[in-house]
């Protein structure tokens, strides 16, 4: 009997590495089911497009993504943060045949297998043990908490994704085992707040290998470090208790890397942000960390031109940001969201503002992530290798997390592998990258 082609689904995939994470869980399970993945939407039977929703500008390039999936396929699914207020995709969109909001995968699934039914063939394993991810094989995220319980004004993350709602800490070490096993040297650990961890289920214990593992912060952070890859903590809040995963980082267990979205410095904007943790004694807190793990790489994002933010409010974070020498920095302009609290606040600061305080905050960054890259020259580092070119390999050194920092530009005598991690001596650095040649594999 000849075998019934494979039905071919083309997948769009916007957003951060939280909605990366929830793409791939989609396209784990269609995989399983004996669904193929298609290059391009007018050779697929349909198309899903994972869309974000947390700007106003992320949500036009979300529907203008939904309106190229109308226009060259015609059977468009959407999900995601967009699809929990479906109102103005069915305005834009009428044709598309379902909506549904962030984390839905079995509704995702519903719409596939009603509007294109899967082909049974039970004697394939499609899928490999550690599920499909769309990050390159040496890197993974791991997605240790869905939604959040802080309630930060400019955020409407909480109305889509609810309240936290943590995994227990053996179903995410056997994950992250599985990824280790099968060739992932980078485990990149996310959530809205990595830091509350196990909050909503009192930290509750888990049976792992010979022992009982808590599903707090420190216990996952020092379990994980166990697993041989390295572990980078993405998206902390500068809570008290992630002091005592600076330890981990001395002894090396983790990567000494810490991206905290601090989003501002000044107390009366953090406290119209109703930011988590505002109120910590953060600079001292930096210094602390800096005294004990002196390699510590910060990562962080900021907001500029936030309702009421005034000229000594943008002052002091200038300022702050020169003593707390932050490496790695993101920053942005205040968007208002639809639904968020922020809207009511007033004093608005006006564009031309936001953009003369995002140049200047940018250039102070530039100039600090200048001197801090300029240290490591005449060292040596570890650099995990992202792409290979003819004369040139690019990588990340244990301070780069991918795609958002940056990279290393390493000589070599010898071919270097992606994935491959190997030591470099760093001879040159510039505002943001590091150059160097490769010493040791
Ligand atoms: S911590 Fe704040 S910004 Fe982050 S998801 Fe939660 S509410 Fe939104």
């Amino acid at each position: 009997m000849q075998q019934a082609a494979a039905p071919k689904v083309s997948f769009v995939s916007l957003g951060c590495p939280k909605a990366l994470v929830d793409s791939e869980r989609i396209i784990t399970r269609l995989r399983a089911e004996g669904y193929e993945l298609a290059r391009k939407h007018d050779g697929a039977d349909i198309v899903i497009v994972n869309t974000c929703g947390f700007l106003d500008s992320a949500k036009q390039e979300s529907l203008g993504a939904i309106g190229e999936a109308m226009a060259e396929n015609g059977k468009v699914i959407v999900t995601g943060c967009m699809g929990a207020e479906p109102e103005q995709i069915e305005a834009a969109y009428p044709g598309v045949l379902s909506i549904s909001g962030p984390q839905q995968y079995e509704s995702v699934l519903e719409a596939v297998h009603r509007a294109l039914p899967p082909v049974h063939n039970p004697h394939l394993d499609l899928v490999p043990p550690q599920g499909v991810k769309l990050t390159p094989r040496h890197y993974a995220y791991l997605k240790i908490s869905e939604g959040c319980n802080n309630r930060c004004s400019f955020c409407i993350i909480p109305k889509l994704r609810g309240d936290l709602v943590s995994r227990s800490a053996n179903d995410v070490l056997r994950e992250a085992e599985r990824l280790v096993a099968a060739g992932v040297k980078e485990l990149l650990v996310i959530s809205q707040d990595t830091s509350a961890y196990g909050v909503d289920v009192k930290y509750a214990e888990s049976p792992w290998k010979d022992r009982q593992v808590r599903a707090k912060f420190f216990d996952l952070a020092k379990e994980l470090g166990d697993l041989g890859a390295w572990v980078r903590l993405q998206y902390v809040y500068p809570y008290p208790h992630v002091d005592e995963v600076i330890g981990l980082m001395t002894e090396g267990k983790i990567l000494p890397y810490l991206d905290i979205p601090f989003q501002h410095a000044s107390p009366d904007v953090l406290k119209a942000m109703k930011r988590p943790a505002a109120q910590e004694k953060t600079l001292a807190r930096i210094k602390k960390w800096r005294a004990e793990c002196p390699d510590l790489t910060l990562r962080s994002t900021f907001i500029v031109g936030f309702p009421g933010e005034t000229d000594s409010d943008f002052a002091y974070l200038l300022d702050w940001l020169e003593e707390a020498e932050i490496d790695r920095l993101g920053c942005f302009k205040y968007e208002p969201v639809a639904g968020a609290a922020s809207n009511a606040i007033g004093n608005a600061v006006p564009d031309e503002i936001k953009q003369e305080r995002w140049n200047a905050l940018m250039a102070r960054q530039q100039k600090i992530s200048a001197r801090r890259l300029k240290r490591k020259v005449g060292t040596r580092q570890q650099i995990i290798v992202d792409e290979v070119g003819p004369t040139v390999a690019k990588g990340r050194s244990k301070a780069d997390a991918p795609q958002i920092d940056g990279a290393v530009y390493l000589c070599s005598r010898r071919p270097l592998k992606v994935g491959e991690i190997v030591t470099a001596k760093i001879e040159r650095s510039d505002q943001y990258d590091l150059h160097g040649s490769v010493a040791g594999f």
